[in-house]
């Protein structure tokens, strides 16, 4: 996981590590490469830019030159600034309601089926939760089909109405199945296109409009890029939701999304995708994320 981008920011900060002289000049020139490494794997210009500055700054305030360990400060203000980056501290799901909805939302293949599973059966195996699937891809059998299967897998009952070509119908009937039959979370997917459209934004707005989940989760493929921010972006806008999901991770991602989304839409990531698996899942700590990044 963002192999790369581990590798370069640890050559950009060795020339700190070690026990040379720390100078203005090579700080200066530690923190360009920094910049450079973000900036190759797929982080914006701009937020790269802002991220050093911020370092710089942090630096200047906190006398690195002058520290006993001036290496050591600056890897740890690197890794403070990307934990940040990544939204700081962990976000859990909102779980308050009953049911508690969860409405998924995202591109054709962003893995919202995949990730619909693997939370309800996260949140089953907490025991105190007894989740539904509900199943409201009308345009596609296929994925409902899918989702059949899923919940087949993990034991989950998943709520379809096949032949209804209205989702926001389905929608409001799988919850109403959830409140008469004792479930108490209630995990909506829904269908996504190749990229954002009006049809599709139109309908997930209704449908979100309609059931107003407790949680409204938006998921992304980590290997998109900064396609990955815009549409994020774009799903913000209408929407507004709490939190992404960011999926395959386990990948050859560089590390792009997971670190520049948040500054984007101002919205934490709260779990990632790390395999086709239904246990493939975990929170996201954006601390311990950052602690790999540096190794
Ligand atoms: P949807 O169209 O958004 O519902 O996407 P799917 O859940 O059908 O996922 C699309 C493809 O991505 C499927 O082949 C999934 O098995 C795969 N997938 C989903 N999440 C992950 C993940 O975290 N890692 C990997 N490697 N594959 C994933």
């Amino acid at each position: 996981m963002f192999d790369n981008l581990s590798d370069k920011l640890d050559k950009a900060l060795h020339i700190l590590k070690g026990h040379g002289q720390i100078t203005e000049v090579n700080v200066a020139e530690t923190l360009k490469e920094v910049r450079r490494a973000l900036v190759d794997a797929d982080v914006n210009y701009k937020i790269a830019k802002e991220f050093t500055a911020t370092v710089k700054e942090k630096a200047l305030g906190q006398n690195v030159l002058k520290s006993l360990k001036p290496g050591q400060l600056m890897v740890k203000l690197v890794k403070d600034e990307l934990t940040e980056l990544m939204g700081g501290d962990v976000a859990g799901v909102n779980l308050s309601g009953n049911p508690s909805v969860i409405l998924m939302s995202g591109l054709q293949g962003s893995g919202k089926t995949t990730f619909s599973g693997k939370l309800a059966n996260y949140l089953k195996n907490k025991k105190t939760k007894k989740p539904l699937l509900v199943a409201c891809d009308v345009y596609r059998p296929a994925a409902i089909d899918q989702l059949h299967v899923v919940g087949e897998q993990i034991n989950v009952e998943v709520y379809s109405d096949k032949g209804n070509n209205d989702p926001v119908a389905i929608a409001k009937a799988g919850v109403a199945h959830a409140k008469a039959n004792g479930f108490n979370v209630v995990i909506i997917d829904t269908a996504g296109r190749l990229a954002v459209d009006d049809e599709m934004m139109t309908e997930i707005a209704n449908i979100h409009k309609a059931i107003t989940p407790n949680e409204t989760l938006f998921v992304v493929d980590s290997m998109t890029g900064q396609d990955a921010v815009n549409t994020a972006k774009a799903f913000n806008d209408i929407l507004n939701f709490d939190g992404v999901i960011l999926t395959k991770l386990d990948g050859d991602t560089r590390g792009g999304a997971a670190l520049s989304i948040k500054s984007v839409v101002n919205k934490p990531i709260k779990f990632i995708g790390t395999g086709e698996k239904m246990e493939a899942i975990d929170v996201f700590y954006p601390s311990r994320m950052a602690d790999r990044i540096l190794g």
